[in-house]
């Protein structure tokens, strides 16, 4: 069987829902994402743009696997402790989904690189766990007008919002100059597979919804997740 004909069969249901068909399915596969942050929203994030039938994805991260990662990383099990996370998802899924075009770099997008890195895409979605890192996604996603869909998760709790310069507010404006405090960390309070997982798919979803050319409401609001409750809280956001 032709990789472009199980392409259609694997996505034969996604195809089904309202609002995709063959149509969308052929615009997700000229898609190109980039997943910056391949821990466990990251990782999630990937996982579920790639069951959507995005064509491309590029997932960036310098970090290696460790053990206590495992429980809330997807598509990396316990041979791939110390290689590295955007290596180590990349060749899970481009196993699983042979016609997905999937680049691993293992590297951090810093000012001076993030033209080379975040280049020639779509939509950035951030998995990241550094306000350091994002300010240089957002202050990218301003110069070249590429749309940033931001994600974090600590705990039992996320968040998720859609800056699409120069339409609506960006990272800075509702978080200005926040510094990530090593007491408010994944390795201090924890967090729960079960809310990277909504996250990452949250985004995953959101992204397709965007490339598909749909509204989201994470465009202009911020999404509070506090699976607690679980509680849904959505913050209007402004310039
Ligand atoms: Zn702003």
């Amino acid at each position: 069987m032709s990789p472009i004909r199980e392409r259609s069969q694997y996505f034969a249901r996604h195809a089904s829902v309202h609002g995709v068909g063959n149509e969308g399915l052929e615009k997700l596969r000229n898609a190109r994402v980039v997943v910056v942050g391949c821990g466990g929203v990251g990782s999630a994030a990937a996982d579920y743009l790639a069951r959507s039938g995005i064509g491309y994805l590029r997932l960036i991260d310098q970090d290696i696997v460790d053990v206590s990662n495992l429980h809330r990383l997807h598509g990396a099990s316990v041979g791939d402790v110390y290689q590295p996370k955007a290596e180590v998802i990349a060749n899970t899924l481009s196993r699983n989904m042979p016609w997905l075009k999937v680049q691993a770099i293992v590297d951090t997008v810093r000012g001076a690189t993030a033209e080379d890195l975040l280049g020639g895409v779509d939509l950035i979605v951030d998995g990241l766990d550094n306000f350091r890192t994002r300010y240089v996604l957002n202050n990218y996603s301003i110069r070249a007008r590429v749309p940033y869909l931001f994600t974090s998760a600590i705990a039992n709790q996320g968040h998720a919002a859609l800056f699409q310069p120069p339409n609506n507010a960006c990272l800075e404006c509702i978080f200005p100059s926040l510094v990530s405090s090593p007491n408010e960390s994944c390795e201090s309070l924890g967090v729960t597979s079960s809310v990277v997982t909504t996250i990452g798919a949250i985004a995953a979803n959101e992204a397709v919804k965007f490339l598909l050319g749909q509204t989201s409401r994470l465009a202009g609001s911020l999404l509070t997740l506090d699976l607690d409750g679980p509680d849904f809280i959505f913050s209007t956001l402004s310039k």
